[in-house]
This record gives C-alpha cells, sequence and structure tokens, in this order.
C-alpha cells in the first residue's frame, strides 16, 4: 500500500478467507511453520513460478554485449547423498546462533533476540553503577516500545541526576557474564536463557529401513547444490556452451528456530535458483547483469520501486567465498526494516571446487572455443599432448577453468506474499445508486492474477446464460476464468475485485442483438462495449 502501512491481520485474514493461504493442518490446531496454498493462492503462486519460467529459462532478456543467453533447467530430487551436503558446508555449517529458556522453553534466535541495557547512576563512586536488562523479539522499535514503562520506572528510581545510560544490542552481542541478567521475552524470569548454542537448519531423516548413523540423509535446504552436482550431466547432455545458466524451483527445507511474518519465515518453502556458470574474467560482467534483471524483473510485476530496495552486503557480511552479493529486499509492512526476497551472490569457483575436491570427479570447463582459436599458437590440436608440454598453469587456465558462477536465488513463498501485500488496497466505490461504499480490491499485475477474467450474465434468463457458458468454454480453454452468475451484478463485481480479477465480462440483452460484450477494468473500473470475438485478444493483450 502506497499510503497507510497494511494491517497484516487484514491480509491474513482475506486470504483465509478467500482461498489464498491456510494454516497447514488447521483441523488440529497447525504446526508451525508451515503453510498451506488454497484454490487461489496454489494459481497465484502457480502464475509467479511460470513467470519467473518463462521470463528466465525460456525468454531471458539479451546478455550484456547483446548477445542470446543459454539457460535450461532441472528438477533435481528432494532427498540426495549426505556427501553433497558435507560439501557445500552444511552439515558442518548451516547453524543459527540459538537461545533456549529454560523456564518456559521457548526458543530464539539470538540475532534476533533484542536486548536493552539501561545503566544508571554511572557517574556515582564506583560500585553504585546499577545495570538492568530488558528483551524483546521484533523491530528495534518494537522492543523499545514494549519495555518503555519499565525503563522509564528503573531511570527514576537512580540516586544522581544524571541520565540514564541506554543501549540496544542482540544477545549475541552481549557480554557472556552479563547474559544472564537477560530476562526471558517471553515468560520474563531472569537467569534462564542459555548461552547461543549452533542450531543445525538442516531436517534429518533416515534412507530405508534402519534407523542407524549411516542412513542419515537431509530434506535439501536449497535447491542449488542439486544443480552443482549436476553440472556435469547438464555440460555432456545438452551441448550448452559458457557462458549458460541451469534453471530449478522446487521445495526447500530449514528447520528455522522461530518462523514468523506469516509465509516469510517458514520451515517449508520454494525457491527459484538460477547458477549462471561463466569465464572468470567475465564473472563481473554477469553480476551485474543478473543483478539489474532480477532488481528490474520485480518492478515489472506490479512491485512498486519505493518498495525494493536492492542491498549490497557490506565486506564484513559477505560469506567467506562470495565476491559480491546483492540482497533484493522488500518493505514488506510487517517491518520497519526491508527484508530478503532474493539474494543474487556472486560465488565465485567455490561450489564447483568443493564438489570437485568431494566426489573427486573433473568438474572443470574444456572451453572449446579458445582453443581452436588458439590453433595458430601450437604444434598440436590435441589438448592432452599440449599439456605434456608443461605449459604454465596461466596458459593452461585459459583453456580449462573452473566456471564462476553466479546465483540469483529467489523465494517463490516470499515474493508471493510481497504480492499479496502490494496488491491489497481499499477504496470507496458508488454501489448501484450511487452511494460510496467501502471497496476491498487485490490489484494484482493482470499476469500473476489467479483468475484472469469473470464471465457473468446480467439475468439467468432471454438466452443470456446459453451466451455466457459458450464464451466461458471458450476462454477457459486459455486462461483460469470464472463464471458467475449468482446475486446482483455489482455483488458479483465486488467478489471479483476481493480476489483480484482483472476483467468482468458482462453479458447483457445488447449482446443477444449485436454480439457485444462489456468489459470492466477491475482498476479503472471502466466499462467498454467490444466484440464478443475480441474478448480473447483484450485479455490476452494485458498478459503480455
Ligand atoms: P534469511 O537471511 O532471510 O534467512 P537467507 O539469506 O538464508 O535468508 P538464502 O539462503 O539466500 O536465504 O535463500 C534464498 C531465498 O530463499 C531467500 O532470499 C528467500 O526468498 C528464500 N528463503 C530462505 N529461507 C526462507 C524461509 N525460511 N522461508 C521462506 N523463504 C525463504
Amino acid at each position: 500500500m502506497a499510503t497507510a502501512k497494511l494491517d497484516m491481520e487484514k491480509l491474513v485474514s482475506l486470504c483465509r478467507r478467500r482461498g489464498f493461504i491456510f494454516q497447514s493442518s488447521e483441523i488440529y490446531g497447525g504446526i508451525n511453520g508451515f503453510w498451506d496454498y488454497g484454490p487461489l493462492g496454489v494459481e497465484l503462486k502457480k502464475n509467479i513460478k511460470d513467470a519467473w519460467w518463462q521470463d528466465m529459462v525460456r525468454n531471458p532478456p539479451p546478455g550484456p554485449d547483446g548477445q542470446e543467453i543459454d539457460m535450461v533447467g532441472l528438477d533435481c530430487s528432494i532427498i540426495m547423498n549426505p556427501k553433497v551436503w558435507e560439501a557445500s558446508g552444511h552439515v558442518g555449517g548451516f547453524s543459527d546462533p540459538m537461545v533456549d529458556c529454560k523456564a518456559c522453553k521457548a526458543r530464539f534466535r539470538a540475532d534476533q533476540l533484542q536486548c536493552i541495557e539501561v545503566q544508571v547512576d554511572s557517574f556515582e563512586p564506583a560500585g553504585e553503577s546499577k545495570w538492568f536488562y530488558f528483551s524483546g523479539i521484533g523491530t528495534a522499535q518494537d522492543v523499545r516500545d514494549k519495555n518503555q514503562k519499565a525503563m522509564e520506572k528503573v531511570a527514576k528510581g537512580r540516586k544522581s541526576d544524571d541520565p540514564a545510560l541506554v543501549t540496544q544490542r542482540d544477545y549475541t552481542q552481549i557480554l557472556p557474564a552479563s547474559r544472564p541478567k537477560v530476562p526471558c521475552p517471553e515468560c520474563g524470569q531472569v537467569g534462564q536463557l542459555t548461552e547461543p548454542r549452533a542450531f543445525n537448519l538442516m531436517f534429518q531423516t533416515y534412507v530405508g529401513a534402519i534407523q542407524s548413523d549411516e542412513n542419515v540423509a537431509y530434506l535439501r535446504p536449497e535447491t542449488a547444490q542439486g544443480i552443482f552436482a549436476n553440472f556435469a550431466n547438464v555440460l555432456a547432455s545438452s551441448r550448452v556452451k559458457l557462458p549458460f545458466g541451469i534453471a530449478q524451483v522446487g521445495k526447500a527445507f530449514r528447520n528455522e528456530i522461530n518462523p514468523r511474518n506469516y509465509t516469510f519465515r517458514s520451515r517449508e518453502f520454494e525457491q527459484m535458483e538460477i547458477e549462471f556458470f561463466c569465464k572468470p574474467a567475465d564473472s563481473m560482467k554477469w553480476y551485474e547483469y543478473w543483478r539489474d534483471l532480477r532488481k528490474k524483473w520485480y518492478s515489472t510485476l506490479g512491485i512498486k520501486s519505493d518498495n525494493l530496495k536492492p542491498r549490497e552486503q557490506g565486506k564484513e557480511e559477505l560469506a567467506h567465498y562470495s565476491i559480491g552479493t546483492t540482497d533484493i529486499e522488500y518493505m514488506f509492512p510487517f517491518s520497519e526494516e526491508p527484508q530478503e526476497l532474493e539474494g543474487v551472490a556472486h560465488r565465485g569457483a567455490f561450489d564447483l571446487t568443493a564438489h570437485m575436491t568431494k566426489s573427486g570427479k573433473d568438474l572443470t570447463y574444456f572451453d572449446e572455443d579458445a582453443w581452436n582459436r588458439d590453433a595458430g599458437t601450437r604444434t598440436t590440436n590435441s589438448f592432452k599432448e599440449w599439456l605434456k608440454t608443461k605449459p604454465p598453469k596461466e596458459e593452461v587456465e585459459k583453456y580449462q577453468y573452473v566456471p564462476h558462477v553466479i546465483e540469483p536465488s529467489a523465494g517463490a513463498d516470499r515474493f508471493t506474499l510481497a504480492v499479496l501485500c502490494e496488491a491489497y488496497h481499499e477504496d470507496k466505490q458508488p454501489d448501484a445508486k450511487g452511494n460510496l461504499e467501502e471497496r476491498l480490491v487485490m490489484r494484482f499485475h493482470p499476469r500473476l492474477a489467479p483468475v484472469k477474467a469473470a464471465i457473468l450474465p446480467l439475468v439467468k434468463k432471454d438466452g443470456m446464460p446459453e451466451k455466457a457458458e459458450a464464451l466461458y468454454r471458450e476462454l477457459k480453454k486459455h486462461f483460469k476464468v470464472e463464471y458467475d452468475d449468482a446475486g446482483a451484478v455489482g455483488r458479483r463485481y465486488r467478489r471479483q475485485d476481493e480476489i483480484g480479477t482483472p476483467f468482468c465480462i458482462t453479458i447483457d440483452g445488447d449482446t443477444l442483438k449485436d454480439d457485444t460484450v462489456t468489459i470492466r477494468d477491475r482498476d479503472t473500473l471502466q466499462q467498454r462495449r467490444v466484440p464478443i470475438g475480441g474478448v480473447l485478444e483484450e485479455i490476452r493483450k494485458a498478459l503480455s
């Protein structure tokens, strides 16, 4: 929403009421961090994934030098050989620091547990200074607001006139000696929080009948590693040449310590990932290409650029192997800070090298074009023979090297949530008698809208239903459309506005005479008469 901040409760309620998103296993009280997409939600999310596949894999825009780029897809298994996760570093290192409350058993991510330290009487003689601790989960402001009164009380009780010194940091930054003074943000008890401990985010399972250490396997925490593990297969089977990308859309699982903010941080979610392989020397050019392209893509699908915040990670934030990473962030209404939708990372040669070392398989790329181009400079055309002449390493690496990788890694659920937030609007529109009434309208981009058009016979008689049904049958071959003949037409419009249907097509008395219909536009509310035979094309135009 452009003006007022959207109240997430309203969105959550709409999503449940109209069948976008339900709590998983709701009839049993739900399960934290898992969500189900309802009849409209599944259409919306599918449209998002299809748009991504179409725009990034089947029809990506030209590369930085205007050249066509090669993209292919994969669909890998969710459970892979556990050695994949050893090579990628997930078995050893995929962990977040976690804090437990021994009293109430609540569990928090240490870096999300906000602590406020209030020091009073700091200039009194040594020993007089007093420290008080407050805590909470949420934004810095939320935690300050929650503790405001208690902090004021402490400040009032001081002996000196010196102002209280207030600092706010996360639990990992609190001195170990002071941690026992931090109250649990859930139950308020002091001295019950544990030290931060590493917690592996991978879901573990067993493959086969016996639950032993040898049979441990993991649900993939990202789709990317399946791509790296298949790099050589794709090269050998699809005649792609560098630079090229491999894309995958699929489920990923992370046992998040603190799932929250609706679907934003879930334990089961879907990723849309690309690993783009290129020559090391060209990698910065490709990094910039993908960073800019990915940001632009969100805007073309209706996300206002004011709400999109690309953020280049600082040196201290970068993963040890990364040469550069940009997080594409979105101003979700539940946070004061922009939150990550997608990370675009320059991962260098890290992943392929790690898999090469662990598997012992050759994952280098032989640049045949470069080798043939330099044919006149050598006495042999055989690379193997040439290697026997012991050329310097830099010479060999002109022809055979580990490609660098640019990884745009997006979350399908996070983008779906951003699309829902962005689409939600309330306005006032005149009803049939001209009185203004509240309207809830989901302004989805037509490409993403779950239902593209509703076909509405004005009345259920006089041959209108037959005409409307014929149009419905024709359109549903091409798009998801709805047929609705229940209630006054104004009410039917409102129902469609609420689920974000861009077009309502009304069949009325004139249709029977001259084969024209009205098309009502959800956003402008304008109604145009068009020939019934032109409706398909009208909708197609809006979707392109
Ligand atoms: P965060 O810092 O928010 O935990 P991340 O940096 O660990 O995210 P990546 O590993 O880069 O995320 O994953 C790529 C994308 O997958 C993210 O940009 C996000 O869109 C999505 N994603 C990651 N974790 C989750 C989750 N728990 N729930 C929903 N989507 C997620």
